[in-house]
């Protein structure tokens, strides 16, 4: 079997070892005669996938026991309208931190609900680098402050978890969850979009911690209240059972690979081989503040942009995929999550390097 290489932002390379183990069970899973797919959501067997599920992601990210984690739909996107709908908690005022377009996105969600205040912004940079601590101009008022660790779209990471004090800090992690250890005990809640780290589309991973549950505004629909969702093990209606049966899948995978510290010390390699590649040439370029690069996404641009269309197209037939850059920023993107191999990046710095012999 051949398999491509997958620079996809999302929906992402999964591990092969996790697809071959669905294919051997999508038609009779152990021995019931009948796909994961086509049960009950109530029946035991899936309970027992699903409860597996959690219990694996609670270990590899050392949640603590007076967190929920809740297996939820709609997408991260979602979430940016369940968040203020579930802690502004009786206040009005919500402190952004704008470093991407997927903060920039919560922030216009928010506002719909919330007197957003950005308590700092990078979009003057062209969101090149994340604020420093003691930039953030946070309200004293604010009932929770937002931030993106990760932007998936600039390949901007934060190199500090911020301070907050008293307040509730939210995270989305969509792009970057399970790539290295991070201290969940710092933030009020945690989300994360499962089709880059955590497994195919239609999950939206919540890690929230109990005592912000229970105080939603009013007309909040019941689907988008935590505590219902908490209150009934994340099955209040039917959840995306294939999508929790393949996350599940995956966190058993990366157990195996030693957890998120082993697969972070991968992560980190794989990461500075091609800044290191990309900064030592004069063909391509990443505008990215060192600090602040991500180790997931590394975009990056060609000399001469006229070359972009030859660099895609040779790519692809190299079986490297998926190297275009997100549609409004154009340029190359190669999102190289926990599934990506470095033998994938040690291949794709090959070709960027013939590439630009045959073309510089
Ligand atoms: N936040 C971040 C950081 C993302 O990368 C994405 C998707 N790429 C989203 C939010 C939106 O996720 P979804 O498509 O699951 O709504």
């Amino acid at each position: 079997m051949s398999r491509a290489y997958n620079f996809c932002a999302g929906p992402a390379a999964l591990p092969t070892a996790v697809l071959e183990r669905a294919r051997d069970e999508i038609t009779d899973w152990h021995g019931k005669g009948l796909s994961i797919m086509e049960m009950s959501h109530r029946s035991k067997e899936f309970v027992g996938v699903a409860a597996q599920a959690e219990q694996d992601l609670r270990d590899l990210l050392a949640v603590p026991a007076n967190y929920k984690v809740l297996f939820m739909q709609g997408g991260a996107s979602s979430q940016f309208s369940m968040i203020p709908m579930n802690l502004l908690r009786g206040g009005k005022k919500a402190d952004y931190i704008v470093t991407g377009q997927w903060s920039k996105k919560a922030v216009g969600e928010a506002k719909r609900y919330a007197d957003v205040h950005i308590a700092a912004t990078t979009e003057g940079n062209n969101f090149t680098s994340v604020p420093a601590q003691h930039e953030l101009n946070l309200s004293p008022d604010a009932a929770y402050v937002h931030y993106c660790p990760n932007e998936t779209i600039g390949g901007v990471k934060f190199d500090y978890i911020p301070d907050v004090g008293d307040k509730v800090l939210v995270a989305d992690y969509s792009s970057s969850i399970l790539s290295e250890p991070i201290d969940v005990s710092k933030f009020g809640l945690i989300y994360a979009g499962a089709q880059k780290n955590i497994g195919p589309a239609g999950l939206c991973v919540v890690i929230v911690r109990e005592d912000l549950l229970g105080d939603t505004l009013p007309g909040t629909p019941t689907m988008f209240d935590y505590k219902v969702c908490a209150d009934n093990d994340s099955m209040y209606n039917t959840p995306p059972t294939y999508s929790w049966y393949l996350a599940g899948l995956v966190f058993q995978w990366l157990k195996a690979q030693g957890g998120v510290e082993a697969i972070g010390v991968v992560n980190n390699r794989k990461a500075a081989k091609l800044y290191d590649y990309i900064d030592n040439s004069d063909f391509y370029a990443n505008p990215v503040v060192k600090n602040n690069r991500s180790i997931m996404n590394v975009p990056f641009t060609l000399r001469d942009a006229a070359l972009d269309k030859t660099f895609l197209a040779e790519s692809e037939a190299a079986g490297l995929l998926n190297l275009a850059g997100h549609r409004s920023v154009g340029g190359m993107r190669a999102s190289i999550y926990n599934a990506v191999s470095e033998q994938a990046v040690d291949v794709l710095i090959g070709f960027m390097g013939d590439f630009a012999k045959r073309h510089g």
